[in-house]
């Protein structure tokens, strides 16, 4: 671990599934000896969140919702962690000196704390996917201005940046998306038409938070993933393929010019690209869950079925289309997907509404900068609570 520079870091959304994760690899690592944290944020948990701070001595944690910003400001006091919250504090959290950021944020509110690291240069471990969904190349533009590096961490994007090389980018033809195809793979339309939160969060390979185990049930999350990696490797929307892939060990595949394919696999364990985002270009010493082939006897392979879930047809709609048609099926996607969380829409419905609010915004211009995207995600928005209700 001595290889290993110390280090400023700082994990936004520390309180969340990666980021915790991301918190046990930085101990596998060393923890203290070799890395300093700067800032940790939460939205509710203030218990962890503080938690958090006291064992990593982080010099400055952040609570979004501006409601918590007194109880966890005592339940640091003495700590020697500064205390901020609100939309203000985000941008603290942003300016603070970290020049190694995770992005773990859920959804639309990791895009602007995540940008502003990224315009004054950290490199950004990216979970957040939303921030390339919503605002594509200008966010691929900031980062280049800032100087930093782009380290995906979404579990396909980093697989294909482990096998992706750089000398060769002119050579790859196509890239291929593994799914795992989620709860309800071998599931008929009928079945999916009433299924609940309880079935749509039981993710049979990962374990991951909440909006995005149901994103992995309807697809959303591929069709987010698949916008993200068009943005991310610079690819023509034909350039993105998707094969459900039920095992979850090939992480995702890039095919070349000559017909070679290279990929990456491992065990579903999200500290592999974790580590490796932290580690660039090394590689980090972690335990995770090594591969027995002999025990694992097949790999399966299956077309994804896109009568059952529409969101992969969005997705490339979203991709063909261009301008903020991605900001708007994110935004449309976030309100179906809080309606279905809070039982007031079906499953099924998140896709309806989604396409329906993507073709009434057909005509929106491309974004020209982020305020196009942030309007245009708040009209999606505002479209799609309105078919709701
Ligand atoms: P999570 O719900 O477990 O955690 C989300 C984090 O964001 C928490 O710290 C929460 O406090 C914070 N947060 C929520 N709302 C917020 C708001 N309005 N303002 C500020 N902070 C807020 O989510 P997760 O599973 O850790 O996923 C985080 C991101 O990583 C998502 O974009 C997800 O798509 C992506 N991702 C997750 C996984 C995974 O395995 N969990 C894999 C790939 C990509
Ligand atoms: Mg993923």
């Amino acid at each position: 671990t001595s290889m290993i520079a110390p280090r400023r870091l700082s994990i936004f959304g520390s309180t969340g599934s990666i980021g915790q994760n991301t918190l046990n690899v930085i101990d596998h690592l060393g923890g203290r000896e070799n890395f300093e944290i700067s800032v940790l944020t939460g939205n509710g948990n203030v218990e962890l969140l503080a938690q958090q701070a006291r064992s990593s001595g982080a010099r400055l944690a952040v609570i979004a919702d501006g409601r918590h910003y007194e109880s966890l400001k005592s339940e640091l006091s003495g700590s020697g962690t500064a205390v901020a919250a609100g939309k203000s504090g985000m941008m603290e959290a942003a300016d603070c000196e970290a020049d190694w950021v995770m992005a773990a944020i859920v959804g639309t509110a990791g895009l602007a704390p995540t940008l502003a690291a990224a315009r004054r240069g950290a490199d950004i471990a990216l979970a957040n996917k939303e921030c390339l969904v919503s605002a594509g190349d200008l966010f691929i533009e900031s980062v280049k201005k800032g100087g930093g590096k782009l380290l995906p961490v979404d579990s396909e994007h980093n697989a294909i940046f482990q096998v992706l090389e750089e000398n060769q980018r002119h050579a790859v033809e196509r890239i291929i998306l593994t799914a795992s195809g989620g709860p309800f793979r071998t599931s008929s339309l009928e079945e999916m038409a009433d299924v609940t939160v309880e079935t749509a969060r039981a993710h049979p390979r990962w374990s991951m938070g909440l909006k995005i185990s149901i994103d992995s049930a309807s697809l959303f999350n591929k069709a987010l993933e698949m916008i993200e990696a068009k943005h991310l490797f610079g690819l023509r929307p034909q350039q993105v393929e998707v094969i459900v892939h039920p095992q979850s060990v090939i992480h995702s595949m890039v095919g070349y010019t000559d017909g070679s394919v290279l990929a990456q696999l491992g065990a579903p364990d999200m500290r592999t690209a974790i580590g490796y985002a932290l580690s660039h270009p090394r590689r980090a010493n972690l335990p995770i869950e090594r591969l027995d082939f002999a025990k694992l006897a097949r790999l399966d392979f299956e077309a994804p079925d896109e009568k059952r879930f529409p969101a992969l047809r969005l997705a490339r709609l979203a991709m063909t289309r261009g301008g903020v048609q991605g900001a708007v099926l994110n935004g449309a996607k976030e309100v179906a997907l809080e309606a279905f969380i809070e039982g007031r829409l079906p499953f099924l419905a998140m896709a309806e509404i989604t396409e329906k609010v993507m073709d009434d915004l057909i005509d929106l211009p491309a974004a020209a900068t982020m305020d196009d995207v942030f309007a245009a995600d708040k009209e999606a928005r505002q479209r799609a609570a309105g078919l709701i209700r």
